[in-house]
């Protein structure tokens, strides 16, 4: 066996190979070197043998027992390996340290301890107890290498590593794992130099008689007093040939030895799955770290501690790189909800973002400590719903501000066809509204996250309720127009008739006529309100304002009808009537005998008489009378002062006296000239 290309890597740990530079599977490693110092490089080399992805399915073997006995050679026989065998010639080995190496074709970690036999030499056993202790706590089996003639000799060497292994045991094992499990190991003895005469059955039987020796002169504590050997380890044995004196046998039968290691189907095959320490291989090399941290400060070593310790390390580990995957991914929408855009599929994405960081992390951590691994799969969850909840509720946001515009988009269609019903156009576009506000919001919810949209919902809902009441009160406003418009067309004829033929009765025709237009326009709103879903108040507001204007209208109409000059010229007119004309209305020529001075007197009281009728707006009939509430001014509701009683004078005592002054003028101009005519005919 070379020992070529040893080449130096981190902290004067080794690292080196034998075979071709580019194939990693045969390189081995110094994990513990003669400072006894962990190497860090264990994990790199764990994945470069292809091994960061195994899980349990991995198997972990390593040898004990004194110095120079062909351990190293074995190894190296059994799996492939090659580690370091003491030079023939020299004769001599001075390093001290843990090996290890992959087994060829298997997924084995071979573990090879090389150091000087204290108790032989007199030294201090610190070495040989603590590579020990590292062995058992995380290897499956440990090949017990040993002499024939060391076979039965109950007080020399091997026994005293022997006693040690199983102290060391108790305090490592002697606690159930968490699953309640015993730990078990199985212990290969490995006899070797086997001559032949003492078959392998007595020597079989010796030593486990010696094992049995061992274990009962223990000093164990008290709560184990009464485990059995049989309690923590299996046992099972082999013998092999003189190397040198049997050299063929030696081979063939370290080959068939090899086999109980490689082939599943054998029933010796050495790893049962009990042995297994439950450590996932990716969290092999943190885990071996610190139990050698532990054994080497002298600390009880405690194994539920260390696995605990080591699901906290690794389940970090995975979380984040979970993280990161998933942070990558959601980074991807961040933008586009930010600008406001609704991203199509979103709750797809974010569960299957979600969902594939979890099977990640399942995948990898699961295998370890189960309390640790919950407790940090709880926090990864809380971490990705974090990143993923403002993208939901951007999401929305968006939504929201998307439905209520087509929604008014809608409104404003809808009130543009032709006759709509104003209740049917707002109830279908808000059952359109809620349905696509809660299907987008739906499709954004991701299972396992207390995620709601319903406040949103009420917002939404509150929003295209005021919308529609602007709307409504927009189209109110419309039609109160229209319907102001055509009720200043109906009144417009017959106020001016009856303002022309003043009459006793004239203001009971007038309101009477308003009266039935305003019943009528009345009618045609509460008609058409009832579409508007219009409530109980905002009608008696339309309605008032219908009323308000109406009268103003009326009011507008009779100003016109009386301003100073059309109401002189009613009373000139109504005074040329009487003045001018005969019954027969025949146009009258004034004869000198004629009662010109009567005759004028009498149509000018007559055409006097008017001006009060015209005063103020009051009927004959008192249940025609017109009244309206007063308003003051108001810069809320946008109302000026309105005082009704007010509205109903037409004429001041003042403008009523100024108008029979300028009537009398104008009639003594008729008097004048028919003064005139009768001296011109005279004349003639
Ligand atoms: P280790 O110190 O236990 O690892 O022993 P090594 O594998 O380095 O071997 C020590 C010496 O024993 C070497 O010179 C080997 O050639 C020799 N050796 C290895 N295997 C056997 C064996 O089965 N029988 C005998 N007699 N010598 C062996
Ligand atoms: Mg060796």
């Amino acid at each position: 066996v070379s020992s070529a290309g040893r080449t130096a890597a981190t902290n004067g740990h080794y690292v080196n190979g034998n075979a071709s530079p580019s194939d990693a599977s045969t390189e081995r490693i110094q994990i513990i070197d003669d400072e006894k110092t962990f190497s860090p490089a264990l994990t790199k080399q764990i994945g470069k043998w292809g091994l960061q992805n195994a899980g349990f399915d991995y198997n972990i073997v390593a040898v004990f027992g004194s110095q120079s006995t062909g351990k190293s050679t074995l190894l190296n026989r059994l799996f492939g390996t090659n580690f370091d065998v003491m030079d023939e010639s020299r004769r001599q080995q001075t390093t001290k340290g843990i090996w290890m190496c992959k087994a060829k074709d298997a997924n084995l970690l071979v573990m090879d301890v090389e150091g000087t036999d204290g108790r032989e030499r007199g030294e201090d056993q610190d070495f040989e107890r603590k590579s020990a202790l590292f062995s058992l706590a995380s290897s499956e089996v440990l090949i017990v290498n040993l002499w024939e003639h060391q076979v039965g000799l109950y007080q020399g060497a091997n026994m005293g590593l022997l006693k040690t292994v199983f102290e060391v045991n108790l305090g490592l094992f002697g606690k159930k794992t968490p699953d309640g499990r015993n730990q078990r190991t199985l212990l290969l003895f490995v006899i070797r130099d086997h001559i032949g005469t003492t078959p392998l059955a007595n020597l079989q039987a010796t030593l486990a008689a010696d094992m049995q020796k061992i274990w009962e002169s223990l000093s164990k504590p008290p709560e184990l007093k009464d485990k059995q050997l049989s309690d923590y380890f299996d046992m099972s044995f082999a013998a092999l040939p003189h190397k040198i004196l049997a050299a063929d046998k030696f081979e063939s039968e370290a080959k068939e030895l090899s086999r109980r290691f490689y082939d599943k189907s054998r029933p010796d095959y050495v790893f049962s799955p009990q042995y297994h320490k439950r450590i996932p291989a990716d969290g092999v090399a943190f885990y071996m770290e610190g139990i050698w941290e532990q054994v080497q400060n002298n600390k009880d070593l405690d194994l539920p501690t260390q696995q605990e310790l080591l699901a906290q390390f690794r389940c970090d580990e995975i979380s984040a790189a979970a993280i990161a995957e998933f942070n990558e991914q959601a980074k991807s929408q961040k933008r586009p909800i930010e600008s406001g855009k609704v991203v199509e599929g979103l709750g797809k994405m974010m569960r299957a973002w979600r969902q594939g960081a979890l099977d990640r992390y399942d995948r990898d951590a699961s295998r370890y400590h189960q309390g640790v691994y919950k407790r940090k799969r709880a926090d990864l969850v809380s971490v990705i719903d974090s990143t993923l909840s403002p993208l939901f509720l951007g999401q929305l946001k968006n939504l929201h501000k998307a439905c209520l515009a087509s929604y008014k988009q809608e409104m404003v269609e809808g009130m543009r066809s032709e006759g709509y019903n104003f209740a049917d156009v707002v109830a279908s576009a808000r059952a359109r509204l809620e349905k696509r506000f809660i299907e987008g919001a739906q499709e954004a919810l991701v299972e396992g996250t207390d995620w709601s949209y319903e406040e949103e919902l009420e917002l939404l809902r509150e929003e295209a309720r005021s919308i529609a009441d602007q709307c409504r009160k927009d189209e109110t406003k419309k039609m109160v127009n229209v319907i102001e418009r055509n009720f200043k067309k109906q009144i417009s004829e017959p106020v001016e008739l009856y303002l022309n033929k003043p009459s006793p009765d004239m203001w009971d025709k007038v309101l009477k006529v308003f009266r039935e237009t305003l019943d009528k326009a009345e009618t045609a709103y509460l008609s058409k309100a009832k579409s508007f879903d219009c409530t109980d108040e905002e009608n008696a507001t339309a309605l008032a304002t219908l009323r308000k204007r109406a009268w103003l209208a009326l009011r507008a109409k009779i100003e016109e009808q009386t301003a100073d000059a059309v109401f002189l010229g009613k009373l000139r007119a109504f005074f040329e009537e009487r003045f001018r004309y005969d019954e027969n209305g025949v146009p009258r020529v004034w004869r000198p005998d004629d009662d010109i001075d009567g005759a004028f007197r009498k149509a000018k009281e007559q055409t006097l008489e008017l001006i009060p009728l015209y005063w103020r707006i009051k009927p004959m009939d008192p249940s025609l009378e017109f009244a309206l509430p007063s308003e003051t001014s108001d810069s809320l509701t946008n109302t000026e002062d309105f005082d009704f009683p007010s509205t109903l004078i037409v004429f001041t005592e003042t403008k009523a006296l100024d108008l029979e002054n300028r009537f009398r003028r104008d009639a003594d101009a008729f008097y004048v000239e028919a003064k005139r005519s009768t001296v011109s005919s005279v004349a003639q």
